[in-house]
């Protein structure tokens, strides 16, 4: 339960971050919620950990452009109860009160939740729900990756060596969408054992839009997009919710099977399109 011997390093600007980062055996340290239980394990051994949080301003939210813009820094917590995310991205809001327990809450960060990838994380399912985009930035590049191409596999991200996630830039919601996310929580940890985003725009009662993230499934969250088809083309919430998860691998472990997780996703996809409908005007 002791770390390898490593090296602290707490830059004051994003510049001298990634100056550090560019090279070397260096890994970002931000709520270490995942990343200090990982070193106490030995499963991670950096030489030197580069702690984000001296460096002002990567935690602020705001709204420009028809996005809410949300740095990497910003803890659950803050997420669960800015007034611009529960008001322009209520469903991202509500995934991060499911995260954890209130300590985890306080100290883990969204760029640190994504940047992990953990597969049982809950905020994938919501960031591909709302086709949000991601920031990232290194020494020498700044480009934006879309969430349904960032998470990659278990604990494998589109990021390369050097690069971070500087901000999460979701679109803001139009107010004839309904949203909901349902949860099967892991009882000692509250990670999701399977976890349903949706997103729905009706009109004259018909779905004309929908977007379902699925978490916790398989080695790596995923869109349901034969589910999201179905719903467009008006089917039954109930006939959709039935293929979510149809063609994807779905983990198995002393938990949950793989044939129980499956029934989990499609079983919470029907409870997640039940509460966005009633919440979609
Ligand atoms: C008891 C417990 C229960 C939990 N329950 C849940 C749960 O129910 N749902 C859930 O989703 N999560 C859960 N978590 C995980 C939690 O959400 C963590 O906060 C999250 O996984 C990591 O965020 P962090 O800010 O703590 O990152 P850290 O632990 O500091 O870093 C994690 C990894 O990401 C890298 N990293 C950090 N920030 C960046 C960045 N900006 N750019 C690039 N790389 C970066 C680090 O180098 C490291 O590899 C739980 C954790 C614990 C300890």
């Amino acid at each position: 339960m002791i770390p390898q011997a490593f090296d602290y390093s707490a830059p004051q600007s994003l510049e001298e971050a990634l100056g550090l980062l560019a090279s070397g055996d260096r890994k970002i340290l931000a709520g270490g919620m995942s990343l200090i239980p990982m070193m106490k394990l030995r499963l991670a051994a950096p030489a030197e950990v580069v702690d984000l949080g001296r460096i002002a301003g990567l935690d602020g939210i705001t709204e420009a452009g028809g996005f809410v813009h949300i740095g990497a820094m910003a803890t659950h917590h803050t997420v669960e109860t800015s007034p611009a995310v529960r008001a322009s991205c209520p469903l991202l809001a509500e995934t991060a009160s499911h995260i954890g327990d209130v300590q985890v809450r306080n100290m883990g960060t969204l760029g640190g939740s994504i940047a992990h990838a953990d597969p049982a994380a809950d905020y994938p399912a919501a960031l591909l729900a709302l086709e949000a985009e991601i920031r990232v930035v290194s020494a020498h590049s700044d480009r934006t990756v879309n969430a349904a191409d960032f998470f990659l596999d278990a604990f494998t991200t589109a990021l390369e060596p050097g690069e971070i996630v500087l901000e999460v830039r979701l679109p803001v919601e139009q107010s004839s969408e309904g949203y909901g996310y349902e949860k099967v929580a892991h009882p000692a940890s509250g990670f999701a054992v399977v976890g349903v985003a949706v997103r729905i725009t009706r009109e004259h009662g018909r779905i004309i839009m929908a977007r379902i993230g699925v978490t916790g499934m398989g080695p790596h969250a995923f869109r349901a997009r034969a589910a999201e088809r179905l719903l467009e083309e008006g089917a039954a919430p109930e006939r959709a919710a039935a293929v979510v998860g149809e063609g994807e691998e779905a983990n198995s472990d002393l938990y949950a099977s793989a044939d129980y997780r499956r029934h989990l996703a499609r079983i919470h996809a029907r409870r997640a399109l039940a509460v966005a409908l009633s919440r979609a005007s």
